[in-house]
């Protein structure tokens, strides 16, 4: 069956997916996004991995988890006394699945308001301009486009000494509808996921371990921010063991299953038994069914659609865009890249900056950071000035009783601007933002200096780093005073 002629069509309804939609159309180009999830009722589910199985439930339970360990340990010290809080794990999860459903069915909105075709099935890319859609019930069609956007995303990766049952040994996705607290929780990867999960269980009471290969925590961080989110998460009794690298695992019970992970380090060989596993040892681009035989798309040695600055392929008038390229695996950068791409069809010259993506640990406290960090500066044999200012001189963390970690800002010693930030603290992916904002900008450490900041906030600790980096923050002693 032939179908329609769009300007644009979009594979995958995930954030860089729905968001290029959205946008192409606004800009008045005849637009479809085709989805291939669908529910158990086999209703089309949009928005991806983030509305779905990522961003969106996993702040949801994080944000739970968070209120039950403040009910625990947090309110004593404010003089509030309660009893000993309980959590109903399944009251929980529901909370989560309607948030979910709330924004994936806004979805289905936004396409309606929008004028986008939302087009349920698998996509796979024909050359010629044309697109088959394969849909659940076998049904298949095809519909033709001057221009495709490919943003099939990214799925989880399996390692072999652990398989995924999605039971006893899950991925992200089994991590997130969990029916009851394991009592002991192995993660493997202490990379985002595993530290944002790991959190939300260990604050509702599991005994969590972290096994993770490398030797260094969060090596793509700053490694003072690093070392200082290290020391919270393991106070926090995240045991965290670096230099572990699994090498087997064996799944065993009746009813109460259990697993037994064994895996090496520089002490030896070691196992534990937990009552689940979830690995988290990152994400691999996804192009099952995607590409026809012989359409000849480029890809790179990581298996990644290949594309240029403006997320063009190698074939002309087929872009791809969010995880299933080159660059962080991030929300935001996916939606960014999206609009790039729509703009960029409708002929504006829109461009992203990818030296400016922030990224953010949603655990408590926050881990956000933005531009070069000190190693990187060093490397590249830049001179800088830091500006560190630790919460606990903060007025307001303090009232809050919130006043672990740091502000830390880095600016060019010769034009003092500004080239990095990096926050571990209360609220930093909002405390960031600012900081972002001014360096899309080009601001210096002095222009923020000289901005008025209200008080009693958080922020203040951002004004004062900025101040700090030129040697005259007014609530610290200064390493340097100028
Ligand atoms: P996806 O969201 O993966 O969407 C791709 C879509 O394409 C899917 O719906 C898929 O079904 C569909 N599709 C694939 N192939 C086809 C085909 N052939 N035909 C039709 N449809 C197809 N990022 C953040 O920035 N902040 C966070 O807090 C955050 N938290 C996360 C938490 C977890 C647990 C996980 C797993 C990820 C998290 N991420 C977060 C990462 C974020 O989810 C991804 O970066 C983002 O979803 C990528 O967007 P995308 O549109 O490129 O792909
Ligand atoms: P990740 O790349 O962040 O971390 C994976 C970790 O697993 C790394 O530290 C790695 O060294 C470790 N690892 C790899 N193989 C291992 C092994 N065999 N044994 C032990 N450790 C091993 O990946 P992730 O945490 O799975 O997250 C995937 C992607 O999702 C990330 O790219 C991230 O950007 C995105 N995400 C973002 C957010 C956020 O923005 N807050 C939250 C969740 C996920």
């Amino acid at each position: 069956m032939m179908g329609k002629h769009y300007d644009v069509v979009v594979i995958g309804s995930g954030p860089a997916g729905y968001v290029a939609a959205i946008r192409a159309s606004q800009l008045g180009l005849t637009t479809a996004c085709v989805e291939k999830w669908v529910d158990e009722d086999n209703q089309t589910k949009f928005g991806g991995t983030c509305l779905n199985v990522g961003c969106i439930p996993s702040k949801a339970l994080l944000d739970s988890s968070y209120k039950f360990h403040e009910a625990q340990e947090g309110f004593d010290i404010h003089g509030i006394k309660v009893g000993k809080p309980k959590i109903d794990v399944a009251k929980m999860m529901d909370r989560k699945n309607s948030v979910v459903s709330q924004l994936t069915g806004g979805i289905k909105s936004l396409f309606g308001a929008n004028k986008v075709d939302g087009l349920s099935g698998i996509g796979t890319v024909l050359g010629d301009n044309q697109i088959r859609i394969t849909a659940q019930d076998g049904t298949v069609f095809n519909v033709s486009a001057k221009n495709i956007i490919i943003a099939s995303g990214s799925v989880p990766i399996t390692i072999a000494p652990t398989p995924v049952d999605n039971e006893v040994v899950v991925d992200s996705t089994g991590a997130l509808d969990f029916d009851e607290v394991p009592k002991r929780l192995g993660v493997i990867g202490s990379g985002v996921i595993g530290l944002e999960l790991g959190s939300v269980w260990a604050r509702l009471g599991s005994q969590v371990v972290v096994l993770e290969a490398l030797d260094e925590f969060l090596p793509m961080a700053d490694k003072q921010i690093a070392k200082e989110a290290l020391k919270i998460y393991k106070k926090q009794g995240l045991d965290i063991q670096l230099g572990s690298r699994v090498t087997g695992s064996n799944v065993s019970g009746g009813a109460n299953r259990t697993v037994i992970v064994e895996f090496s380090n520089s002490q030896g060989d070691h196992q534990i038994t937990f009552d689940k596993v979830i690995v988290a040892v990152g994400r691999r681009p996804y192009l099952d069914d995607l590409l026809d035989d012989g359409l000849g798309i480029e890809l790179d040695d990581r298996g990644r659609i290949k594309v240029n600055a403006h997320c063009e392929t190698n074939l002309p008038s087929i872009y791809a865009v969010g995880d299933v390229t080159r660059g962080p695996m991030l929300a935001h950068k996916g939606s960014e890249e999206g609009v790039m791409v729509a703009e960029r069809i409708a002929g504006k010259m829109t461009q992203v900056n990818y030296d400016l993506v922030p990224s953010v640990i949603y655990t408590h406290p926050e881990v956000a950071w933005v531009g070069k960090n000190e190693e990187e500066l060093k490397a590249d044999g830049i001179e800088f000035n830091v500006g560190v200012f630790p919460f606990a001189a903060s007025g307001r963390a303090l009232a809050a009783n919130d006043a672990e970690g740091m502000v830390k800002l880095l600016a060019d010693s010769n034009t003092d601007r500004i080239l990095g930030c990096h926050i571990v603290g209360a609220s930093a992916a909002d405390l960031l933002q600012q900081i972002v904002i001014a360096m899309e900008f080009s601001a210096s450490a002095e222009d923020i200096g000289l901005t008025m900041f209200s008080h009693p906030a958080l922020s203040e600790a951002v004004h004062e780093a900025a101040l700090a980096a030129n040697g005259h923050a007014i609530h610290i002693g200064n390493r340097k005073r100028r």
